[in-house]
Parts: structure tokens; sequence; C-alpha cells
């Protein structure tokens, strides 16, 4: 008698979380992005939500990173070239991220009129969607959105830079950044000495001819982090006569010669792999200085401003991609005769991270609707306050909850094909680059020493959204004492930043989230025993309730 062949539902395994669109199937994606004021984008982030989740998408990803770039520092008869060849799944990974303007489309109105209301949120969610895409050719993407900032110190470079940066496409030549169509602009701050404290930068800059904003400078020394090496341009820190300072570095010089910026090693890493990061030298390399000598960090910041925000929101996508992962297999598998999301304790962990996924959700919109904000006193404040703070906060819990996430797949999540080792590796990066964790939380307390008034607004925001909420109007109570004994005592910082990131995050759930939710992340999250881990302390709460909710809606 022949044996019955055994089918896939037979062997108990999940179907592949493949072909899912990243937008529609993410309820609390939505809802924030309709509240922070991007409604208007939602079919077009649908359509992009479709690509981005894509089994496509999800393989030229794998390829990426299985296929890291590599460098050609010299040609076959020994001449420098200092070229790095990328494989072509990140260039066409680079081509849906592009074609959704997700390295420009906020500045958009610099050439076609005023500010688009909704327009860094709608980004932003491009971006959560890109990130569990494929993390590693967000840099380039991000860093390029962000450059803008800076370049905007110096009108006339940036009025001849901006077409070409805000094109929709991506052009991969190696040519001088006048002729592509389409470039990329990176950014060289670490030194081997130091990345935090870019004041002890020993690379040096001498005028070329004649000093001042827009003029050339011969640049030497070396950085020892410097991704996405393939850009068409970097803003450099180097020290001037007036201090430390910054360039625009285009890889090609005004005489089209190729410029001398030597890639002399890319970085083994353990994660964010299809990016590469090199360190390099510079041999009297031509860059143009970006307002005036000494304004280098004043100038940079408002670029590294940005790339903060983007390390918080791509971390909030990979904690979302992670956690719908599991739900999806806890829906599928079955142990002991019931599937795992019908197993107590399977359910409270997974309710438990979709706490902390919907709180960094919420705030990361929330910090994007400051951006839009401009010149709102409102806004400025949330916007300078809360950009450490939820970079500090959102990165600071996503490797734990992907660990948590992948556990709950068991064995099937430590195999490369299922795509969950690739999330894992890149969850701790966005903590440690712009700004590792103590320096987010030192720059919370500058911002609060320099102007009460910043801190006074926050609060008040905070304060408003937390409605009769007593723990939340004591939690804030807290955060106004605690800052202040903070500023004389930074080794509290830590403590303090946390708690105004929680406070923050729980005033947004008590405003807009269901009820079940807001109700078990404060009583966990800003009061109950302490946890060390997930699935503890939800007792009573309406697990399941919070568990539906994060669910991935599959059409
Ligand atoms: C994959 C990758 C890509 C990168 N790409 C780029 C790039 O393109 N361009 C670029 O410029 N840089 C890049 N970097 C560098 C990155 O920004 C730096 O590594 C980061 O800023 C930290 O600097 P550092 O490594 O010199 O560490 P340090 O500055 O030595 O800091 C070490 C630790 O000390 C802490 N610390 C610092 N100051 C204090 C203090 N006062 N009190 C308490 N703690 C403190 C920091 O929080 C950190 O945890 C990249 C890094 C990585 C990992």
């Amino acid at each position: 008698m022949a044996m019955a062949r055994k089918t896939e539902a037979d062997f108990n395994q999940s179907p592949a979380f493949t072909d899912v669109n990243l937008f529609t199937s993410d309820t609390a994606l939505r809802e924030a992005v309709a509240r922070e004021g991007a409604s208007e984008a939602a079919e077009n982030l649908g359509a992009f939500g479709r690509i981005a989740g894509s089994a496509a998408a999800a393989e030229l990803g794998r390829q990426a990173n299985e296929n890291p770039p590599r460098l050609r520092a010299f040609d076959a008869q020994g001449r420098r070239i200092d070229r790095v060849d990328y494989h072509p799944a990140y260039h066409r990974l680079m081509g849906f991220s592009t074609a959704q303007g997700l390295h420009c489309s906020p500045w958009d109105y610099l050439t076609t009129g005023g500010p688009r209301p909704g327009a860094h949120v709608a980004r932003c969610a491009g971006s959560y969607m890109a990130a569990q895409m494929e993390a590693g050719h967000c840099c380039p993407i991000t860093m390029t959105h962000a450059a803008v900032a800076s370049l905007l110190h110096e009108p006339a470079l940036a009025r001849t830079v901006l077409p070409k940066l805000l094109a929709r496409s991506s052009d991969p030549r190696f040519a001088p950044w006048q002729k592509k169509q389409a470039i990329t602009i990176g950014m060289g701050m670490t030194e081997r000495q130091g990345g935090t404290d870019v004041r002890a930068n020993t690379t040096s800059a001498v005028p070329v001819n004649g000093t001042g904003p827009g003029k050339g400078y011969a640049i030497s020394g070396h950085k020892w982090f410097l991704s996405a090496p393939m850009s068409d341009a970097f803003l450099v820190l180097a020290q001037a006569k007036g201090g430390l300072s910054c360039f625009f570095m285009p890889r090609f010089s005004p005489d089209g010669s190729v410029n001398r910026l030597r890639i002399e090693r890319l970085k083994d890493k353990l994660g964010n792999r299809s990016n590469g990061s090199a360190e390099v030298s510079f041999d009297r390399a031509i860059g143009h200085l970006l307002s005036e000598e000494g304004r280098g960090v004043a100038t940079i910041i408002d670029m590294v401003t940005l790339t903060r925000l983007d390390c918080a929101v791509s971390s909030a996508g990979l904690m979302r991609q992670a956690l719908a992962r599991a739900i999806h297999h806890a829906q599928h598998r079955n142990v002991f005769q019931k599937r795992l999301i019908d197993q107590p304790l399977m359910l409270q962990v997974l309710a438990d991270m979709a706490l902390d996924v919907e709180a960094a959700t919420a705030l990361v919109f929330r910090l994007a609707r400051a951006f839009d904000g401009h010149d709102d006193p409102d806004e400025t404040a949330y916007r300078r306050l809360m950009t450490p703070v939820a970079k500090y906060w959102v990165c600071k819990i996503a490797p734990p909850l992907i660990f948590e996430a992948m556990e709950c797949l068991g064995g099937n999540a430590y195999v490369e094909e299922g795509g969950f080792p690739l999330l894992y590796r890149e969850a701790p990066v966005n903590a440690i680059w712009e700004g590792s964790g103590n320096v987010m939380c030192l720059d919370v307390l500058r911002a609060v020493e320099r102007s009460p008034e910043t801190l006074e607004r926050v609060l008040a925001a905070i304060d408003a959204a937390s409605g009769s909420e007593q723990r939340l109007k004591s939690a804030v109570d807290g955060v106004r004492i605690m800052l202040g004994e903070a500023v004389s005592d930074p080794a509290r910082a830590r403590s303090v930043v946390e708690l105004l990131a929680l406070t923050a995050a729980g005033a947004l759930l008590q405003a807009h989230a269901p009820p079940a939710v807001r109700d078990a992340f404060l009583a966990t999250r800003l009061y109950g025993a302490f946890r060390h881990s997930y699935g503890v302390g939800l007792g009573g709460g309406d697990i399941q309730g919070i568990a539906a909710r994060a669910a991935p809606m599959l059409a």
C-alpha cells in the first residue's frame, strides 16, 4: 500500500511571511500616519508597502547582504581608483527607496513652493517600511535627506546641488555629480581618536584660493568610519584656521579629476553588510566650506538631528517587522494540540512586545510631525528635546525586543533563509551611530540646561495629552524633578531620559490607543514590578485584544 504523502500542514510549519503589505497590514502605523497629518499619503504608502513587503524585495535584501560591497582600490596597473562595487540587488533597493523619495521628499518645497503638510510624517512612514525591507541601503538614503539641512547653510551651493538631489531615481555611475541625473551624499565626522568628541578631529583644511563660505580648501587627514563611500559627495569636518569647519567634499574635483579621497579599507561589520563603511584618508582633497570657519558643529548638527530621527524610525520599523513575524508564526504553529497564540504565556509575551512597538511607533511619528512644524515654537521645542529622547529609547529597546521575537519562532528564527538573522544583526547599530546612548542622554541635559522653556513646552504638551490620567501627571512631575537633579549629576541621565520617553509615549497612547493598550502600557512601564524580560506583569489586562490589534492584517 502506498504511503500518503505528507503536506506542508502535516509538518506544522507556519506559512512564509512574505508578500505582506507593510502599510495596510499595520494598524498602529496607519493610525499614526493619519493622526500626525499625512493621511493624504495613505494610498501612496500602501503602494510602497506592497513593494517593501514583497517576496522579491526580501530576496534582493538577502542577496545584497550575502554579497557585500567590495573595494577596488587599484587598477591592473597599480593606479589608485578607489572604487567600491555593489551587488545589483543593492542598486535595485536604492531604486525602490529613491523612487519613493525617501532621500529627499520633504525638501521638494525648496524648488516648488511652500512646505507640504505631513511631508516628514509621510517620508518617515516610507522609511519605517524601507528598514523592514532592507536596512543597509537606508544609510545613504538617510544621509542624503539629512544633508540638505546642512547644505542650506551655503545657499548658492544648495541651489546647484538640489535639482540632482531631488530626482526620484538612483544613478550609481562614478562620475562628477554635475553630470549625473541623481546623487547621494554621505558624511565624515568620526576619526580614529574619537567619534563623539569631534572637536578632537585632526583632519586639516587649508584654503586654496581665498577663505570663507563656498571657497575651496585642501583637506588632509583621515576618517575612521565613512559609510556609503560611493556617495557623490560627503559633508566632512576638518580643522581650518578659524576652528572646526564643515565642508562639502565631492568625489570629483572641480577640474573633473577624481578627488584625492583614498578608500583604505572596508569594515567587516556585524550587520548592515549591504552598506559599505570605509576607512578613508584625504590627501589635499578639495572641499567647499559650508557656513563660516569654526561653525562646523553648528552646521553639521542640522544633518545629524535628521539622521537621529531616522535611527528611531528605523528601529521602530525593525521592531514591528520582528513582532509581526512572531505573531504570524504563533497564529499557525501548534504545540500540545493548541496554537501557540492560544497558549496564555505566549500570548502574554506577544502582547507585551506589542505594547513597546505601538509606543515606539506613536512616539516616532509624533516626533516626525514636529519636523513638519517648522518654526512653530512648540514643535521646535518638541524636536529639540524629543529627538535625542526617542533616539535613545527606541534604539535601545530594539535589540532585546527583536531577540524575544526570534525566540517566539524557536529554531526557525536562527536560520538565515528566514531573514530573522538579518533583522537581529541590524538591531544594535541605530543605538551606536549618530550619537550613542550616553551621548543622547547628555544632549537632553544640555537642551534643558540651555532652555528651560523647551522642557516646559514639551511637558505641557505631554500633560495636555495625558487628560486626567494621574499616573501620567505624576510622571511629568517626576521628570521635571529628576531632570533638575541630573543636570548637576549626569550619572542620573539615563533614568530620567527613559522616564521622559515612557511618559511621552504613554501620553500618546492615553490620547489615541485603545484602552487595553494604554492601560497595560501605563501599568507595566510607568508602574508595576521590576521587569527583566517580556511577558511579565500583564495579568488582568486584555492581552488577547492587544495581540489582536498588533497582528498583521493580511489581505
Ligand atoms: C556601521 C557604522 C557606520 C558608521 N558610519 C559613519 C559615517 O558614515 N560617518 C561618520 O562620521 N561616522 C560613522 N560611524 C561612526 C559612529 O558615528 C561612531 O562610532 C559613534 O559616533 C561613536 O563614536 P566612537 O566609535 O568614536 O566612540 P566614542 O566616541 O569613543 O564613544 C564610546 C562610548 O562612550 C560613550 N560616551 C561618549 N562620551 C561620553 C560621556 N561624556 N559620558 C559618558 N559616556 C560617553 C558613547 O555613548 C559610547 O557609548 C559609523 C559607525 C558604525 C558602527
